[in-house]
């Protein structure tokens, strides 16, 4: 099987050659890494063999530092829209599975879409992920970008969906012009795995059972003019040290090719699916210990590449993940087609967490992190290259704090609880000392006083 530029041979090499750190050399690769610019493959392999209790909490450590410097205490939210679980793949691990007759296949209708997007703003959401299996064949992009301007229609009272994300397969360079026209944010993908004999097994039908077809997805994608595209591996499928080191394979090769590497990375770890075997005993089931691990050496590997971690894992396993380089959560979501309007069955995979946005906002504020639902990034073209200059340390916190504090104020006036808008706006209050910037913190206090008159969508 032709890979591509995943080299296959050389991840092998590292892997059977490489011991673990001793703790002088674990000393140095986590001294480089606080200085925030990245580390390179052969560091960040060393840091994932890492297996001693002391080693450990010292990585740690340095990623808790590397996401409070970059990053503050600032978490952004979206929730995913699945419009259908029609799909002609045969992907062993999901329930969307064409030969799964184990549950009701559904695609949304624009009024269901629209009726759907409704229900999220009604929320306090501004940010989607628009998610559908691969069964619609030739009318996938038009419906793709029918729901899309569906999506941005809706106007409900204080809200609306001003950042349309979506997960959807791997497209052609026209189709991928025509998506960004229709005004999406980030185009995300798995490859699922990086493995080719794995990615074989896995797919044994389909359209997305041609691997380097798949792979090469995000190069069509910038190809056709989209900045920010999102990665992942869904971890259980094969050895995640093999998969971590593939991906940031993946990510320089889209650097070199393009002057920028993905905006997101995904870190799903395989939930049970109705239907399917292979998800309730993965191949590679990745334990809480490893996937805590991961999440740092990818922080401190690309320090200003978003990470992204769904409804699939617990309460408990997000909150951990956040101080160790998380940047954006699902949540309050529903992952069967017209799940927020009727939930029933069609359910991609069980979720971890069941809560719904309000009740995940009480709890993350409890554990001192601001939500964020700023779209303003995209909304002024920094994208991809430049979104990348503006991550630079200190940055983040001069434009992106006081854009999460206004949107969650926003939040607060129009959707909160008074008991989550008293403990939201005591944060604020408490955040406004970490705007690096006098003049900044003058405009963000300004700014919030016009949200709480009635003004939407500021940011800067
Ligand atoms: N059909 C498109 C595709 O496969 O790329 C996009 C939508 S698919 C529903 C989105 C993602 O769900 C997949 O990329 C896969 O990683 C994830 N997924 C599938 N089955 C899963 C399971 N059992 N547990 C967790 N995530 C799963
Ligand atoms: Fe279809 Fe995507 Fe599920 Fe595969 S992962 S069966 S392509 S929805």
């Amino acid at each position: 099987m032709d890979t591509g530029f995943i080299d296959h041979a050389k991840i092998f090499s590292f892997l059977e050659s490489a011991r673990p750190p001793d703790a002088s050399e674990t000393a140095d690769i986590l001294a480089k890494a606080r200085q925030l610019k990245g580390l390179d493959y052969a560091e960040a392999a060393r840091l994932l063999l890492i297996d001693d209790g002391e080693s450990l909490a010292e990585l740690f450590a340095a990623a808790l530092f590397a996401k409070s410097e970059i990053y503050g205490k600032r978490l952004v939210l979206f929730a995913p829209l699945y419009v259908s679980n029609m799909c002609n793949n045969e992907c062993l691990y999901c329930a969307f599975r064409k030969s799964n007759d184990r549950i009701t296949r559904r695609t949304l209708g624009q009024e269901e879409i629209r009726r759907e997007t409704e229900l999220l703003v009604d929320q306090g959401h501004k940010r989607v992920l628009l998610v559908s299996g691969e069964g619609l064949g030739e009318a996938a992009l038009g419906y793709s970008l029918k729901a899309i301007e569906t999506i941005y229609s809706v106007k409900r009272g204080d809200g609306e969906i001003r950042r349309v994300n979506i997960n959807i397969a791997a497209l052609p360079v026209d189709a991928y012009r025509q998506l960004k026209a229709a005004r999406v944010g980030t185009y995300q993908l798995f490859q699922e795995t990086y493995h080719g004999d794995t990615f074989g097994r896995m797919h044994p039908s389909g359209p997305k059972a041609d691997y380097l077809y798949h792979l090469t997805a995000m190069d069509r994608a910038m190809q056709g003019g989209i900045d920010d595209v999102g990665v992942g591996v869904l971890f259980g499928l094969y050895d995640y040290r093999f998969e971590v080191l593939a991906m940031l394979q993946h990510i320089r090769h889209l650097e070199e090719t393009f002057g920028v590497g993905c905006h997101t990375i995904s870190l799903p770890r395989i939930e049970p699916a109705t239907g399917s075997d292979l998800s309730l005993h993965p191949p590679h089931a990745v334990s809480d210990a490893d996937f805590r691990k991961i999440i740092a050496v990818l922080r401190l590997t690309v320090p200003y590449t978003g990470m992204i971690l769904s409804t699939r894992e617990n309460a408990d396993m997000r909150r951990e993940a956040f101080s160790l380089g998380i940047s954006q959560i699902s949540a309050g979501s529903r992952t069967n087609p017209g799940g927020y309007s009727s939930p029933d069955s069609g359910e991609q995979f069980s979720l971890g967490d069941h809560r719904n946005l309000e009740e995940v906002i009480q709890d993350i504020v409890g554990h001192g992190y601001i939500p964020s639902f700023c779209t303003g990034c995209y909304r002024l073209g920094r994208t991809g290259a430049d979104f990348m200059d503006l991550a630079k340390p200190g940055l983040i916190k001069l434009y992106c704090l006081p854009n999460a504090m206004t949107s969650f104020k926003e939040y607060l006036v129009h959707y909160a609880s008074s008991r989550t808008r008293q403990e939201g706006e005591a944060l604020i209050e408490r955040m406004m000392a970490d705007i690096p910037d006098a003049q900044v913190r003058e405009t963000t206090v300004k700014n919030l006083g016009r949200i709480e008159a009635g003004a939407k969508d500021l940011y800067l």
